[in-house]
């Protein structure tokens, strides 16, 4: 079988650095496994436009593996040129990139390695939370500049504990965002998902859920956005709803930069009615360089907390979806079942429920 590849470029870091598996350069780790079954595997980050790499070979490909790092964005027009297509297996968690929809008018089977990198996330998200509360780059910057004004950074500085923090998707990461908050003694936890949590699992991690969006996030000072992106959250967090937020709520986002209006986002923090937002993703990437949430700044030259991708890409989350991802080719060149979790969409259609109620 024809696979394919898109990973990110990973240059004399990956060169230097073999757990780098989801790099171009280290493909995975599975090129000589996949070569001694016979298969012919091309791997590239050259992504976008008709003479691109994807565009040209996704024509014969029968696998497509791409990484949400650097997503090759399987559009329904590309999908269409791909006839001898059967599998999409993303290499990471979050398959938006990926026409879901058009996937399955073509009876496409779409994976992801489920649960390899929400601890890496949850992790990256309690440390942006602590970030923007605490005013934390600033006061880096200040440092690296050689400045000394302790009060221009502790006029925007706060303790977490005592303010609400909230999360939009209480599945994996968001369950274990809140779990890891535990011990901060904040006042309290609240979570917005169509699919609710089993009360146990509620009450493990002290959380109620809030079914009504704008009350959701007119309760909060901290907002951690942990839902796929599908229909239903794109552009969930723009200008209307930002208006409902807390004046000075922190807004945290790993989960896809789409589901955030950038220009909205980016007013909103500017004008103050945001004291911060932070995350690595971002509506397209790579983020172009004039991308306003680059620069953006609160009126107090704090308030940024954005990143590269890279919460869910740590050495040992890579470890973890590389060899997620030869798992789920193994199954698939052996007709084996697949990890349910692992299946977004099968033949039949949608499995997972976390891409829209359906
Ligand atoms: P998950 O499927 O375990 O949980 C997602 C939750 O979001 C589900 O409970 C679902 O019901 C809920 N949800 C869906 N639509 C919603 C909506 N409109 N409003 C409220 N809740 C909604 O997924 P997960 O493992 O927690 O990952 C969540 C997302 O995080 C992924 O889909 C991906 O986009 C993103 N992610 C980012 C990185 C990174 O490196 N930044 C890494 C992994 C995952």
């Amino acid at each position: 079988m024809k696979v394919l590849a898109i990973l990110y470029k990973g240059g004399d870091a990956a060169k230097q650095e073999p757990r780098l598996l989801g790099a171009v350069e280290n493909e995975l780790g599975i090129r000589s496994w996949l070569e001694s079954q016979g298969h012919e595997y091309l791997v590239s980050d050259d992504k976008e436009g008709p003479n691109s790499f994807l565009h040209k070979n996704i024509v014969d490909a029968d696998i497509v593996i791409t990484t949400p790092f650097h997503p090759g964005y399987l559009t329904k027009e590309l999908l269409d040129k791909a006839k001898n297509l059967k599998l999409c297996v993303t290499a990471g968690v979050g398959s938006d990139h990926v026409d879901l929809n058009a996937a399955v008018e073509k009876g496409l089977e779409v994976l992801e390695v489920t649960g390899s990198n929400v601890v890496s996330v949850a992790e990256h998200v309690v440390m942006s939370i602590l970030l923007l509360v605490r005013n934390f780059v600033p006061a880096h910057e200040m440092i690296e500049r050689g400045d000394w004004q302790v009060s221009d950074i502790a006029r925007n500085a706060f303790d977490l504990e005592g303010k609400v923090v909230g999360t939009i998707g209480a599945g994996r990461i968001g369950y274990r965002v809140l779990q890891r908050l535990q011990p901060f003694n904040c006042k309290e936890f609240l979570y917005y998902d169509y699919n609710g949590l089993k009360p146990d699992a509620e009450k493990a991690i002290n959380a109620r859920r809030v079914e009504d969006l704008k009350e959701f996030v007119s309760q909060c000072d901290v907002v951690t956005i942990n839902a796929p992106l599908h229909e239903g959250t794109r552009g969930l967090i723009n200008a209307d709803l930002l208006k409902h937020f807390k004046k000075d709520a922190w807004l945290v986002n790993t989960a896809r930069g789409a589901i955030c209006n950038a220009e909205d986002v980016a007013a909103a923090v500017k004008s103050g009615q945001l004291n911060g937002y932070a995350g690595d993703v971002w509506n397209v990437q790579p983020a172009p360089k004039e991308h306003p949430w680059r620069y953006m700044k609160n009126p107090l030259q704090g308030g940024n907390g954005m990143v590269p991708h890279y919460s869910g890409t740590t050495l040992d989350a890579q470890q973890r979806y590389a060899s997620g991802t030869k798992q789920i080719l193994e199954n698939f060149f052996n007709n084996k079942p697949q990890e349910p979790a692992n299946i977004i969409i099968a033949k039949k259609g949608y499995v997972t429920k976390a891409y829209g109620q359906r």
